[in-house]
Formats: structure tokens, C-alpha cells, sequence
């Protein structure tokens, strides 16, 4: 079975959170045709995914093609509880790390991701993870996509190109980032119809978009907003 390779065609992991919804702007900007896959995992903050829909439809041009939504949810609760995948309290572990860590969780992504772009013929698999001001996650440091890259294309007999253009961008770099791309309408779009927040609060809008305000992804994002807004 053939399976030709479009240089040209990206697979963007989206979650619905301001991260992935850029790196969706991002790609569509860049590449011919891009595809989306999102991954149901028994997340707290499952109504991230809820927002999925509304947000590819904001972002929408002629390049935006299939959505795709992986159900990892077994998986990942038959390996054992997180405070990502329970009500437990999110709490700093003795290993530096917030007790959201859902360990290899990022790897198993870009796994499942890679599988599907070898079927679609996807040559770039797009991921919003972050170096700069990230929550600790070691899934989300450049050494380790650019190790993933080695195994899949290793694994996988391909040339896959894993694109990650928050890298060393921090919050506030994001959003300008949002800006270049789509102006203030791509701007409002993530701020309000993305989510990042743990507890799924999607009840209170501050300036900077829905949330508790108080939980890490809450405390991230809206330190991320108040300096790019300082910055002007
Ligand atoms: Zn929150």
C-alpha cells in the first residue's frame, strides 16, 4: 500500500487551549493543507474540547481539512491516577513537577499523531509545546521532540518534520505571535474561545479569557496577558 507524502501538509495537535489554537493559526498560514487531531484522555478539563469546534471554525480558511479526535481514555486510566485525570489536589511533587503530570503523556501524543499523518500522507506534525515558561513538563522540552522526531522517523521509515513554533516563546510571546498572525480578531478569537484552565471554569471571562484564575494554567496565562499588554 502506497502512502505518498505532502510536503506541504501539516497535522496540527489541537487541544483547544491558547497554545494549540496558535500553532493552528500558525500552520495555516504556512502549509496548503492542514488537518487537526485532538485526543479525549479523561482530562478534568475535558470542556477544552467543547471548545475545539467553535475555535476551528474562528480560525477557519480553505486550508483547515479533517478534524480528527483520538479516545486515549482507557489507556491512559488504566496506567493509574494523575491530578490531570481526578479531582486530586494540584499540587508541586518532591520532583519539581505539579502533580498534572501525566507521565510520557506528550509522547503518546505525537505517537498517535505520527500514525495517523502516515496514513493521511502528512509530511509536518505541528505540537504548541514550550520550553520558555512551561510547567515543568520534561515531555515538552526541545530535546525531547527532537528525539521523538529521530524515533518516529526511525520507527516509522519517514521523514516527518515535528514543527513546534512556541518553543522559546513565552506566554506573552504567544499572544503577539496571534496578533502577527490574524490581527485583533485572531486575538479575541483565543481569548475567548480557548480554554487552559484546570478546573474547567468556563463561568468567569477575565481580560485574558475564561477561568478560576487561580489554578497553574490560570495563573500562567493571565501572567502571560498582563506583560504582553504592558509591552503594548
Ligand atoms: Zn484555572
Amino acid at each position: 500500500m502506497a502512502f505518498p507524502v505532502s510536503p506541504d501538509h501539516a497535522l496540527v495537535l489541537f487541544s483547544g487551549g491558547q497554545d494549540s489554537a496558535t500553532c493552528l493559526a500558525w500552520a495555516l498560514d504556512r502549509y496548503t493543507h492542514v488537518e487537526t487531531i485532538g485526543f479525549r484522555y479523561g482530562q478534568r478539563h475535558a470542556v477544552e474540547l467543547t471548545c475545539r469546534d467553535p475555535l476551528r471554525d474562528s480560525l477557519r480558511t480553505p486550508r483547515l481539512g479533517a478534524d480528527h479526535m483520538i479516545d486515549l481514555t482507557a489507556t491512559i486510566a488504566g496506567l493509574g491516577a494523575t491530578a490531570m485525570t481526578s479531582d486530586a489536589e494540584i499540587v508541586m511533587t518532591a520532583e519539581g513537577l505539579p502533580s498534572t503530570f501525566v507521565p510520557g503523556r506528550n509522547l503518546l501524543f505525537l505517537t498517535c499523531a505520527a500514525s495517523l499523518a502516515f496514513r493521511r500522507g502528512i509530511k509536518r506534525i505541528v505540537a504548541g509545546v514550550c520550553e520558555t515558561d512551561y510547567s515543568g513538563y520534561p515531555d515538552c522540552r526541545d530535546d525531547t521532540v527532537k528525539a521523538m522526531q529521530l524515533a518516529l522517523n526511525l520507527g516509522m521509515n519517514r521523514r516527518f518534520v515535528l514543527e513546534t513554533p512556541l518553543m522559546w516563546r513565552d506566554k506573552a510571546a504567544t499572544w503577539e505571535l496571534a496578533r502577527s498572525l490574524g490581527g485583533d480578531a485572531l486575538v479575541e478569537a483565543i481569548r475567548v474561545e480557548s480554554h487552559s484552565c484546570y478546573l474547567g471554569d468556563r463561568t468567569h471571562l477575565h481580560d485574558w479569557g475564561y477561568g478560576c484564575g487561580t489554578c497553574p494554567a490560570c495563573e500562567l496565562r493571565a501572567d502571560g496577558w498582563k506583560r504582553w499588554r504592558a509591552e503594548g
